[in-house]
């Protein structure tokens, strides 16, 4: 059966006309699941009996169950959640002063393989639906019975290797009678998958798109990022422009650093060099180092030379404040402990 929270309003108003009822029911029963947050057709008692049979008898209502939970002392949760096939995803609540974040997966396991993963030990089994995109939201939102704000799709997978269900699931998270996440407080990253960003620039949704960049060669971004042998950094950097010119949007570029591997004051250089002129802003992630890992985490003094360097040749700059240090920092790793079967 098709779970209903995959249908954003407009589908949900189609499949409802197709069963002989009014578009409105859509309305309350986007009301039931995203502001009552009810887990049952049961529950959507303004609704007649008889269509609350038809619900049940060609939908369901998916609702994960929470397999563990990690709270850090700064109150980032890190979620670990039962998606009702035997597969597991992993999900986390950050606390920021401007409000509550929630980093969601896209897919179950991911096929890029970025070095500095903690997700790449973990194969690729399936997308996940929007509906379960949702879920995660609704299920960290009723476990915490705090409000998020903002969503980055930061968590395991590649948001855009999944970009139909991930669209939808922006369109349901933005929509007022949805999730009422604003477009602007909606983050969707990716490795570089450019086409998609191409594809991403005619949507006219007004999320910030957010790079994987990490790297400023095409010989360093190869090691770290195999999706850099498909896609090199030029036609990465072209793609971006576009997606600028056509939508006025600034992009995020992410650069995670590591010891004397990209981290290092020609990096800067040649980065300033690469974005000169883009509308966008970097975000410099001291990088986790995960277990196995072939990366080490830079120095802090490192960091604050190479922020400063790019800061003082015109490109925008920050520090990701780190979150969640004192449990699984790296996204992937509460998984991997817990779902040692999953690993390749
Ligand atoms: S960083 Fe993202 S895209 Fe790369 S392997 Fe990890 S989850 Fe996949």
């Amino acid at each position: 059966m098709k779970n209903i929270k995959d249908y954003d309003l407009e589908n949900l108003k189609e499949e409802l006309k197709q069963m002989g009822e009014k578009p409105f029911r859509a309305e309350q029963i986007f009301k039931w699941l995203y502001d009552e947050k009810v887990e049952t057709f049961d529950d959507m008692t303004n609704l007649s009996l008889e269509l609350r049979e038809k619900l049940k008898s060609n939908y369901t209502i998916c609702n994960f169950n929470i397999l563990k939970k990690q709270e850090s002392k700064d109150g980032t949760i890190k979620y670990l959640l039962d998606v009702l096939d035997g597969n597991a995803i992993e999900t986390v609540l950050m606390r920021y002063h401007h409000g509550n974040s929630i980093c969601v997966s896209s897919q179950i396991g991911c096929k890029m393989g970025c070095k500095f993963c903690a997700s790449t030990g973990i194969k690729f089994i399936r997308n996940l639906t929007s509906g379960e995109i949702v879920e995660q939201i609704l299920r960290v939102e009723q476990d915490t019975k705090e409000r998020i704000s903002n969503v980055v799709f930061m968590g395991i997978g590649e948001p855009l290797d999944n970009y139909e269900n991930v669209v939808n699931a922006v369109h349901i998270i933005n929509n007022p009678k949805g999730l009422n996440i604003g477009a602007r407080h909606i983050s969707i990253s990716t490795s570089g998958l450019v086409p998609k960003i191409y594809q991403l620039a005619e949507e006219n949704i007004q999320c910030t798109l957010s790079i994987s960049l990490h790297a400023t060669t095409n010989e360093k971004r190869n090691q770290m990022m195999p999706i850099n042998n498909t896609y090199p950094i030029e036609e990465l950097l072209q793609a971006c422009k576009d997606y600028i010119a056509k939508t006025n949007r600034r992009i995020s570029f992410e650069y995670a650093l590591a010891k004397d591997n990209n981290d290092n004051l020609e990096d800067a250089k040649q980065l300033s060099k690469l974005l000169k002129g883009m509308l966008c802003h970097v975000n410099l992630i001291p990088i986790n180092k995960i277990e196995n890992g072939k990366y080490d985490k830079s120095s802090n003094e490192n960091i604050m030379k190479f922020r400063d360097y790019l800061n003082e040749h015109g490109i925008v700059a920050t520090i990701r404040r780190e979150l969640g240090t004192d449990i699984d920092a790296a996204c992937g790793q509460l998984r991997r402990k817990n779902l040692k079967g999953d690993i390749e």
